[in-house]
């Protein structure tokens, strides 16, 4: 397998040497991997969204609970954090703060300490990093992804897998049907884009992503294919594709889409957000950078620069290399925001 990977991997990596041809590669590779995430079985429906619940929090935040229905009888849940002083703010910047495994959805997210199991996770990856940029003033929208949170499907439902999901589940299921879990979270992410456009309570035209580990996998996917995300930041998640999928084979399969690394690698996806502002968080010592540890990190790093250095746009990328293992780092945030 290492011999066949060595041997037609990323044969559409990003190689462009003027804007241009930046510009010709970014367009083609957008269409390929909309085919490839199966994003183009996905059906437009009417977003219906409910505001089931509102909060106070300390600090003078509201925490709302919207639904959308981001396909048809598929509905998303979510948490929204709004400083008091973003209600109804049309400067107020929005950050869509995606979860990954292990952190029970939007709940450690958007910091739900109060629950034993949340607040184990959170001292675990600093999770809660939807409640962090709403406390730095930023409207914060913490949404459950597929298999997370209230989405766990039949096979772990119940709150002794509260903080599990069944992506892996998924991801079974969505296989053998051409389709990815990658694709339908990408696909929820356009349509809360969608929903944030249309309740245009907050200045659209700066919409942020981050996310954490399988939450940075969704910010990466969503930066790439949505020019209305302005910003990223992917924390724990930026390697080459090779280690992932030939050495780091207990990753969960929810990662993966079926003849991606044929054309493209990590770096590759994550070029197409040039010039826009991303920001990469890695851990030296994180595991899943696999055997080549930062080196393989690195290598993704420097494919992304590339295409920055192509707008003059260096100041936008920034990577930050951390002591430490697999977890989100709070220490820049400020600096973040105000990139
Ligand atoms: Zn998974």
């Amino acid at each position: 397998m290492q011999r066949e990977y060595d041997k037609y991997a990323r044969q559409d990596g990003m190689n462009a040497v003027t804007r241009e041809e930046f510009l010709g590669w970014k367009e083609k590779t957008k269409a390929m991997l909309i085919r490839l995430l199966g994003l183009d079985r996905m059906e437009m429906c009417n977003i219906k969204p409910i505001v089931a619940e509102k909060v106070r929090l300390d600090g003078g935040i509201t925490r709302e609970k919207v639904i959308i229905q981001t396909e048809e009888d598929v509905w998303m849940p979510m948490y929204i954090l709004i400083p008091d002083e973003c209600a109804g703010n049309s400067n107020a910047k929005c950050y869509i703060a995606m979860c990954g495994h292990q952190g029970g959805g939007k709940y450690s997210v958007a910091g739900c300490a109060d629950i034993p199991q949340v607040k184990e996770a959170i001292d675990r990856f600093n999770y809660d990093y939807g409640l962090a940029l709403a406390k730095q003033g930023c409207v914060a929208i913490c949404p459950d992804c597929r298999g997370f949170g209230e989405r766990r499907d039949m096979a772990k439902q119940g709150d002794e897998y509260f903080l599990e999901g069944t992506c892996y589940n998924l991801a079974h299921m969505a296989e053998p049907l051409g389709m990815t879990v990658a694709g339908m979270n990408t696909w929820d992410g356009f349509r809360l884009i969608d929903y944030i456009e249309e309740r245009g309570e907050w200045d659209t035209d700066d919409i942020a992503c981050v996310g954490f580990s399988g939450g940075g996998m969704q910010a990466m996917w969503l930066g790439a294919l949505d020019e209305r995300v302005k910003k990223v930041i992917i924390s724990g998640y930026m390697y080459g594709f090779r280690d992932a999928h030939l050495y780091l084979n207990n990753n969960c399969s929810c990662n993966y889409v079926p003849h991606l690394w044929e054309h493209v690698d990590m770096g590759d996806i994550a070029a197409m957000i040039a010039p826009r502002r991303l920001i990469i968080q890695s851990g030296l010592d994180d595991h899943l950078n696999g055997p080549g540890g930062i080196d393989n990190v690195n290598k993704q790093v420097d494919i992304i620069k590339k295409a920055y250095s192509l707008f003059d746009a260096g100041d936008n990328i920034r990577h930050d290399v951390f002591p430490g293992g697999h977890m989100w780092h709070n220490e820049h945030l400020s600096e973040y925001i105000s990139m």
